[in-house]
């Protein structure tokens, strides 16, 4: 990771939803109240939201979009496939649109038709060129346990960690 001081903030990341969504969402229904926050890093999950017991419907953003090595446009991209699934029904009070969050494209489309289409291509090509290296420089220990398991182990440490396990 970069500096601490160079990383993006909860801050910042609010900011930016704030201005996506009066940029791309102003005419969407609003039922209930969203926050937006960086979570964890982590190597599959991008972004995610739910809805709470408060019903709050909370956004939770991968940790790895902190680094500014993250362009401003894959935050957004991600930022906005989220509010896309609060207004068609998912992690939000809203009627759902369909049975499955991501059935035919439902959520691209909808970005597409808002104008988003641009963002969400540079995303995905974005995120095929590049993730993978952001996760093996950020998360070198998940990168490591990914070759470990694919090297046998000996008997004995597969005995300790059989042990390890149970307990
Ligand atoms: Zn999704």
């Amino acid at each position: 990771m970069q500096n601490a001081s160079e990383l993006r903030t909860n801050e910042w990341l609010r900011d930016e939803a704030k201005s996506l969504w009066k940029n791309f969402f102003t005419d969407a229904p609003k039922k209930n109240m969203i926050t937006v926050q960086f979570g964890r890093p982590a190597k599959a999950r991008l972004g995610s939201i739910r809805l709470t017991r408060k019903k709050k419907s909370k956004v939770i953003m991968n940790g790895l979009f902190r680094s500014t090595h993250v362009p401003q446009q894959v935050v957004q991209g991600i930022l906005a496939h989220e509010f896309t699934h609060y207004i068609q029904g998912f992690g939000s009070e809203l009627p759902k649109l369909s049975l499955h969050p991501h059935r035919c494209r439902l959520v691209d489309e909808e970005m597409e038709r808002r104008g988003l289409g641009e963002i969400l291509e540079f995303q995905k090509k974005w995120i095929k060129a590049h993730w993978e290296n952001v996760v093996k420089k950020n998360l070198p220990r998940k990168a490591k346990k990914h070759i470990r398991r694919r090297t046998r182990s000996s008997f004995f440490q597969r005995q300790i960690r059989s042990f390890l396990k149970t307990r």
